[in-house]
């Protein structure tokens, strides 16, 4: 039997462009799914992408794309990179910028037209009808769907998946002419949001089915707290809704097959050189000491207040803090302050995936103390690295790390401290049990060890999708 054909859709993919989880996402499930499905996926050529170092060509296939009497030309180039083929659209307006999106406090002003240009593009890659399915990823593909209203010959069927809904492609009524939008669509069951554009209402009103990144998320966005407005709209909806847990690419996140160490490593004797060169480099001092870490975007959904307001108290403890981060400046400010008064805090302001595989080998512990959570990578690539998470429980977080006080060796679950309530408070109490369950070695070496062989991977999920894509 011939195997079906699927078209992946995302705004960044890694390795050519991440900002965050997505990129991971985008990379590795396709991955997985290479053997079931003949796979492609698709994505902006950003200038900041090396076509040469991923032999990326023209496909000599181009498009012209008229929306508001103005035309935008787009052309395919392609590659192959891991067994996977990549198709990527260039065209000016979506891809000559020196960020994805934007600075993180605010997107560029042309967001929506350059999104537009990146559904309406896809929908013509649709419209020879090669593909069975076309799986989207957030609000920069949330368009297609409703796109696909207009067009009765193409047969792909669409999946979205909700990869965080606090982005959900909000802009002003206006652009609706600007992307070529027939205004009959701004109605509260397709694209009003308050008096505004959603993109992403438009994908959850017309898709087949919908996906988020972890089961306990897929029961939140249902309720007021975290459904970002659009929970009953989501609830109208939760038919065609599933949680699927995100995995971690194997390839990329095996501790013993880390490129990117300076010392790979099976062992917690082999972990440890990974802690002495890294407190070496960054002047750190105590190897005795545990070694606790932050990595991620600095914004409010990642518990960045939460870690500030209690930094000096956590670092006036006997151990190491690093951390890693990029993101909205006035977390770097506060951040720097403290850092200046402490000599056992590291902190670098910026994104570098070659530092962060050094930190998760190096750490202890894992400080992730996120307001919310869809799935959360961190968590995972933590435990494979032997540095238990401490982690608020929400979301993805909730479904992938279980509290240590309830070990079991025999599980093939993955542990660490959890806390209820996203308070300072919460959290000193948390790190004060880290400390003391780091005082325990042989308790904590147990569960380190244990969490070094749970599978992370995308086993599981990917033959959950593909249960979903068969019932499409
Ligand atoms: P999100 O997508 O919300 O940012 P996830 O936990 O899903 O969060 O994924 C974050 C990914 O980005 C992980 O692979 C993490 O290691 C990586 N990451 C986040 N910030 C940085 C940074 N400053 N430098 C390097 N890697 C980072």
């Amino acid at each position: 039997m011939s195997k079906e054909s699927l078209l992946f859709c995302a705004s960044e993919v890694y390795p050519f462009a991440k900002t965050g989880g997505l990129a991971d996402v985008a990379h590795s499930l396709p991955r997985a799914l290479r053997d079931t499905y003949n796979i492609k996926v698709v994505m902006p050529l950003y200038s900041c992408i090396n076509r040469k170092k991923y032999s990326i060509k023209s496909l000599k296939k181009s498009f012209s794309i008229s929306m508001n009497n103005i035309e935008y030309t787009a052309e395919l180039f392609g590659c192959n990179y891991g067994g996977v083929e990549y198709i990527f659209i260039y065209s000016s307006l979506l891809c000559d910028r020196e960020f994805l999106y934007g600075i993180p406090t605010e997107g560029y002003a042309d967001n929506a037209l350059r999104f537009a240009i990146f559904c309406r593009v896809i929908v013509e890659i649709l419209r020879d009808n090669t593909y069975d399915i076309v799986h989207l990823n957030d609000w920069q593909t949330a368009l297609v769907p409703l796109l696909l209203q207009e067009e009765s010959l193409i047969k792909a069927k669409t999946l979205f998946t909700i990869n965080n809904l606090a982005y959900q492609g909000l802009f002003a009524y206006e652009v609706l002419k600007e992307i070529g939008i027939d205004s009959k669509y701004f109605t509260t069951d397709v694209l009003e949001f308050y008096n505004k554009v959603n993109f992403m209402k438009a994908a959850i009103a017309y898709s087949d089915a919908i996906t988020t990144v972890s089961q306990s998320y897929a029961d939140e966005i249902l309720t007021a707290s975290f459904g970002c407005g659009l929970d009953g709209f989501l609830r109208y909806h939760k038919n065609k809704l599933t949680g699927i847990i995100n995995g971690i690419d194997n390839e990329h996140f095996t501790p013993s097959h880390d490129k990117l160490l300076e010392y790979p490593f099976a062992n917690l004797t082999e972990k440890k050189l990974n802690k002495k060169s890294y407190l070496k480099e960054k002047s750190l001092k105590g190897i005795t000491k545990p070694l606790f870490i932050f990595i991620g975007r600095f914004t409010q959904q990642k518990g960045v207040d939460l870690l500030i307001n209690s930094l000096e108290q956590i670092a006036s403890s006997d151990c190491n803090i690093a951390i890693l981060g990029d993101g909205e400046e006035i977390y770097q400010e506060k951040i720097m302050k403290i850092v200046n008064e402490y000599d056992n805090i590291h902190f670098e302001f910026k994104y570098n995936e070659v530092l962060s595989h050094q930190m998760y080998a190096a750490a202890d512990f894992l400080l992730m103390p996120s307001l919310f959570e869809p799935c959360g990578l961190n968590q995972m690539i933590a435990m494979s690295y032997g540095s238990i998470p401490i982690v608020h429980k929400v979301g993805g977080l909730k479904d992938t790390v279980h509290d240590y006080k309830l070990f079991d060796n025999k599980s093939s679950k993955g542990y660490g401290i959890l806390f209820e309530k996203p308070s300072s408070d919460s959290l000193i109490n948390s790190f004060d049990e880290a400390i003391k369950l780091y005082s325990t070695k042989k308790d904590y070496n147990k569960i380190v060890k244990h969490n070094m062989l749970c599978d992370f991977s995308w086993k599981n999920s990917a033959e959950q999708y593909v249960k979903l894509y068969k019932q499409l």
